[in-house]
């Protein structure tokens, strides 16, 4: 049975409705529940994804852990935890923000999902300038489009109608980072 055709697709609306195999979540590396994106899918999730995470450990910046996504409509939350702004050479927040992307698109094709969901990682607490992690975001997935079946459904959630416009924006562009 062949895969479909690979779709990328930018939605405006809040992750944790999205009924997708896999959401990511922009966690700490301390793997503790956190503000943003990461409080609103602990809570949709309930307390045993905080148990599942803190059983892991720590998650250093750039890589990425699965667990369980209870009680959301995904069968797995992927974490990844992003580089802060402010914390690293320019040229190192976009190394590191692109190995997110990459290691939880390889997670989620070694756990055989067919749908993703990718908040804008990195671009809220954490500082990051969203009109460069938009380029970082959409290399990464079409690279890994380019070489692996899965996951061929790939959704960019935003939170606001201008974040969803600067990624369609680069998504028309094709330009890399
Ligand atoms: P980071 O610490 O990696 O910067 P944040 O959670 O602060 O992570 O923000 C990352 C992005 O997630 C921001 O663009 C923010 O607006 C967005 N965001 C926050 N809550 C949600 C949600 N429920 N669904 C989708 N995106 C969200």
């Amino acid at each position: 049975m062949s895969a479909s055709p690979a779709r990328i697709e930018v939605v405006r609306a809040d992750i944790t409705t999205l009924e997708v195999d896999v959401i990511v979540n922009a966690a700490n590396s301390r793997l503790v529940p956190g503000g943003g994106v990461d409080g609103a899918i602990n809570r949709a999730a309930g307390p045993d994804l905080a148990k599942a995470m803190a059983g892991l450990g720590r998650c250093p910046t750039g890589e990425a852990v699965v667990t369980p996504a209870f009680k959301l409509k995904a069968k797995h939350v992927i974490h990844t935890v992003a580089p802060v702004y402010a914390q690293h050479p320019e040229k190192d927040v976009w190394r590191l923000l692109g190995s997110c992307y990459r290691n939880a698109l390889g997670l989620a094709h070694d756990h055989k999902a067919h749908s993703i969901a990718f908040p804008s990682l990195g671009t809220g607490v954490y500082g990051i300038p969203i009109a460069q992690a938009c380029k970082v975001a959409i290399t990464e997935v079409q690279a890994h489009l380019a070489t692996k079946p899965r996951p061929h459904h790939i959704v960019f959630c935003c939170f606001s109608e201008s974040d969803a416009a600067l990624y369609r924006a680069a998504l028309e562009s094709k330009e890399g980072y």
